[in-house]
C-alpha cells in the first residue's frame, strides 16, 4: 500500500487544543522557565545532532532526569517522522500535525511518559504502546527497551509509521493495525504500557495485560485531562497516581481504514 504524506487539508484540523501536549508547566521551578526558548533550527543545522542535543538540554531544564530516556531522544531523528514542510520545527517543544487530525507528541510528553515507566534500577523489557501515530515515540522506545509492540487504529498512519520505522532501522519494533483499547493479548503480559491518546477511563483489557509490578501511563479525561500512572501491585490490585495536566487526541474504539 502506498504511503501517503499528510496533505495541507490534514494540517488544517490541527490546533493546540487537540495536540499531545502538557497544559501547564506546574512543578517546574520558576527560576528555569525563562530559559524555555524555541530552538533556532535553521541556525543550528536542521538535521544535525546539535538540534537534538539542544532539545535534550531543554528537556533537562524542564525536569527530565532519566539519562537513558534523554540519550534515546538524542539519537532519534524526530524530523524524519514529520512532514518535510514541518521538519524545521521538529526540535521545538511542540506537538505537530501528522495528518488525519492526529499529532506527534510534544517531546516533553514523550520524555515524561517514558521516564515514568522506567524504574531507577530496572527498566521494563517488554513494552506496549497504544497509538503509534507517525512512529516517533515507538522509535525512542526501540532504543530503550528490548521488545516494543505498538498498535495504531488509523490505516494510513499505520502505513506511514511502518515506513518510517523500517527506513530508520527500527525493525525490532512490532507494529499492529487494530484497536489498541483491546491490547495485544498474544504478547501479554507487558512490563509497561504507554497510551498516547486520552480516554475517559483506562481500558480494563490494558490493565489486565499489565504484568504484576508493571506500570502503565495514560492520559485520562475529556476536556480536563491528566496523565495517570498505574502500577499493578498484585493480580487483583492496581495503584493509581495522577500526574500533570495534559491535552491529548482522543482514544477511539474500532479502526479507520
Ligand atoms: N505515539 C505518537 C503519538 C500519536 S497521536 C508519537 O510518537 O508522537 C495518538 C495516536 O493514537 C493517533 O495516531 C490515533 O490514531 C491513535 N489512537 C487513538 N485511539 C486508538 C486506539 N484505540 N488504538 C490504537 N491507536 C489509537
Amino acid at each position: 500500500m502506498p504511503v501517503r504524506k499528510p496533505l495541507a487539508k490534514d494540517m488544517a484540523g490541527f490546533k493546540p487544543a487537540n495536540s499531545n501536549t502538557r497544559v501547564t508547566i506546574a512543578g517546574v521551578p520558576k527560576s528555569i522557565t525563562p530559559q524555555f526558548k524555541p530552538i533556532q533550527s535553521q541556525n543550528l543545522g536542521l538535521t544535525s545532532e546539535r538540534s537534538r542535543q539542544a532539545m535534550v538540554d531543554r528537556l533537562r531544564l524542564q525536569g527530565i532526569s532519566n539519562e537513558n530516556v534523554l540519550s534515546a531522544m538524542a539519537s532519534v531523528p524526530r524530523h524524519i517522522f514529520v512532514d518535510q514542510g514541518l521538519a524545521s520545527r521538529a526540535y521545538e517543544d511542540a506537538a505537530l500535525p501528522i495528518g488525519h487530525s492526529q499529532t506527534i507528541s510534544q517531546p516533553w510528553v514523550v520524555a515524561r511518559m517514558l521516564s515514568a515507566i522506567c524504574d531507577d534500577n530496572q527498566a521494563p523489557q517488554k513494552v506496549l504502546e497504544i497509538g503509534t501515530g507517525c512512529g516517533y515515540q515507538a522509535a525512542v522506545m526501540g532504543q530503550l527497551f528490548k521488545q516494543v509492540f505498538t498498535i495504531e487504529r488509523i490505516r494510513a498512519l499505520y502505513d506511514i509509521s511502518q515506513a518510517h520505522l523500517q527506513r530508520e532501522g527500527y525493525r525490532l519494533v512490532r507494529t499492529f493495525f487494530g484497536d489498541g483499547m483491546l491490547g495485544w493479548s498474544t504478547h501479554a503480559p507487558f512490563d509497561a504500557i504507554v497510551v498516547a491518546a486520552a480516554g475517559l477511563a483506562i481500558p480494563q483489557a490494558l490493565l489486565d495485560q499489565l504484568a504484576v509490578n508493571g506500570r502503565l501511563i495514560a492520559p485520562e479525561g475529556s476536556s480536563n485531562q491528566h496523565l495517570v500512572l498505574i502500577e499493578r501491585t498484585s493480580p487483583t490490585q492496581w495503584k493509581r497516581e495522577v500526574l500533570e495536566a495534559v491535552r491529548f487526541v482522543p482514544l477511539l474504539s474500532g479502526v479507520q481504514r
